[in-house]
C-alpha cells in the first residue's frame, strides 16, 4: 500500500468523530479530523457569554448507567454534580418534574403516596369511563388514561401541542407510550446512575479528546479536496456527516426536526434559579427556557457572576439549511435511511458514525459506547 500521510481522515468533529480520533491516536495511529463548522465539539460545543458556557445547540447533560463510558469520560475531564430537575410553569403555578410527590403536593396538596395514588387511580377511571369501551384514539385520549385531567392538562396538553404544532387529539395515541408517575420525592430527571457536566464546560471535553490531534475547522468535506481524494491521503475514513448527503441525496433527502433558540443576557445574577423550566401552556410560544450558568454554577457562584444568559427554545419546523437535530422515525423516513445504510453497508474503508450518518437521535454516552467498541487498527 501507498505511504499515506494519514490513516484516518475523520469528517467531522463531533462526540462521535472526536472520541474515535482520541482512540486512533492513542492506538498510534494518524488522523486528520475536519469539521465544515467554524469550532470543533459538534453539537456539545459552547460559546462563552459573560463568563457563562453557552450551549449553543440546545441544552446537553450527560448522563449514564454505563460505568465504563463514565470512567471513560471522567479520565478526560472531571465532571461536576449537576442532577437534572426540570420545574414546570403552567399560567404562573410551578410544578416539579418529573412527575413525583412534590408534584402531586403542589398540585393537590396531597402529603401521602396513598394520597397521590388514589387522586390520580379516581382521574384514571373517569378517563377509561368515558372511553365507554373503546381503545384510546389519539393522545389525548391515551395520556388522559395514563395519568387523568390534572396532570395531562396542567402538564402535558400544550407543551406537546407546542412541541408538535398539533392538537393533542390530532396527535397519534402511539407517541406517548408510558407516562411514569413516582410516589417519592424525587426531581431528579434521570434513572441512571450517572449524571453531570464536565467540569469548565464541553469544550474542556472536546480539547481533552483531540489533544495533540491534527484538526482542520470551516472544511466542508464535499467542498474540499477530500472529497475526490481522501483515499490519497489517507487509508480509512469516518463519516460523521448526514448519509443522504454523502449519496448525494440520490434515492432522495431524509426529513429532520429542528429546535431554535432565542438567547439573550440579562442584567442579573439569577433569572429563574433553575436550569431548566418548561412552559406547559399557550400563553408563552417557547417550549422551555435553559439559564445556562445553572448547569455549571452552584450556591454563592451563581451570584459572583453578576449576568446571566438564557435561551428561550421554540419547536419549528425544518426547512434547508436549518440544523438538522432528531430524525423523523416515520415510515418513509425510515425507509428511506434504511436504503441508504446498505449502500453505506457497500463503500469500502469508510465507517459511517454518528446521528446524522446514521440517521438515528443518539444521546452522549451511547454515541461514546459505540466507540468504545470498536477495534481501531
Ligand atoms: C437539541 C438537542 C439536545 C440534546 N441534549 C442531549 C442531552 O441532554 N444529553 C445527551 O446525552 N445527549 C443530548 N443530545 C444528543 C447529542 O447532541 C448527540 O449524542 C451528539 O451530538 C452526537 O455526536 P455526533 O458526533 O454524532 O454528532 P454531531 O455533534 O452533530 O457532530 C457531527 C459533526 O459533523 C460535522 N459535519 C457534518 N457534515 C460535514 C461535512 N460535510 N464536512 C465536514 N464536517 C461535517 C458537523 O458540523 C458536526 O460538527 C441532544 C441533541 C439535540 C439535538
Amino acid at each position: 500500500m501507498k505511504n499515506k500521510d494519514f490513516d484516518y481522515l475523520i469528517v467531522g468533529a463531533g462526540l462521535f468523530g472526536s472520541t474515535f480520533a482520541y482512540r486512533a491516536h492513542r492506538a498510534g495511529l494518524r488522523c486528520l479530523v475536519i469539521d465544515k463548522r467554524p469550532h470543533l465539539g459538534g453539537n456539545i460545543y459552547c460559546e462563552d457569554i459573560e463568563g457563562i458556557h453557552v450551549h449553543k445547540y440546545g441544552a446537553h447533560i450527560f448522563h449514564t448507567s454505563n460505568k465504563e463510558v463514565w470512567d471513560f469520560v471522567n479520565s478526560i475531564v472531571e465532571f461536576n454534580r449537576y442532577t437534572n430537575s426540570p420545574v414546570a410553569n403552567y399560567k404562573g403555578r410551578l410544578f416539579n418534574l418529573p412527575f413525583n410527590m412534590n408534584t402531586f403536593y403542589q398540585m393537590w396538596g396531597v402529603t401521602t403516596p396513598a394520597m397521590a395514588m388514589a387522586k390520580i387511580e379516581e382521574q384514571k377511571r373517569l378517563a377509561v369511563e368515558a372511553l365507554d369501551g373503546r381503545e384510546p384514539s389519539n393522545l389525548e385520549e391515551q395520556a388522559l388514561v395514563l395519568v387523568g385531567k390534572d396532570i395531562f392538562e396542567m402538564l402535558i396538553k400544550e407543551y406537546t401541542e407546542k412541541q408538535w404544532g398539533r392538537k393533542c387529539s390530532e396527535l397519534p395515541a402511539f407517541i406517548i407510550k408510558r407516562l411514569p408517575v413516582r410516589l417519592v420525592f424525587d426531581n431528579n430527571y434521570f434513572n441512571d446512575k450517572y449524571q453531570g457536566i464536565p467540569i469548565g464546560g464541553y469544550n474542556r471535553l472536546t480539547e481533552g479528546l483531540l489533544r495533540g490531534i491534527e484538526c482542520r475547522t470551516n472544511v466542508d468535506f464535499f467542498k474540499s479536496e477530500f472529497k475526490d481524494g481522501w483515499r490519497d491521503i489517507a487509508n480509512k475514513m469516518v463519516y460523521t456527516g448526514a448519509i443522504d448527503e454523502y449519496f448525494g441525496f440520490r434515492l432522495g433527502k431524509l426529513d429532520w426536526r429542528t429546535v431554535s433558540f432565542k438567547t439573550r443576557v440579562e442584567d442579573m445574577p439569577n433569572y429563574q434559579g433553575n436550569a431548566v423550566v418548561n412552559y406547559t401552556s399557550h400563553e408563552q410560544p417557547y417550549t422551555r427556557v435553559i439559564e445556562h450558568k445553572h448547569f455549571e454554577m452552584f450556591g454563592q457562584e451563581v451570584y459572583d457572576c453578576p449576568k446571566t444568559v438564557i435561551s428561550e427554545e421554540y419547536s419549528t419546523e425544518y426547512d434547508d439549511g436549518m440544523e438538522p437535530y432528531y430524525p423523523v422515525n416515520d415510515e418513509r423516513n425510515n425507509a428511506l435511511a434504511e436504503q441508504y445504510r446498505k449502500l453505506a453497508s457497500q463503500e469500502s474503508g469508510v465507517l459511517f458514525g454518528g446521528r446524522l450518518a446514521q440517521y438515528k437521535y443518539f444521546d452522549m454516552a451511547p454515541i461514546i459506547e459505540q466507540v468504545l467498541g470498536f477495534e481501531i487498527e
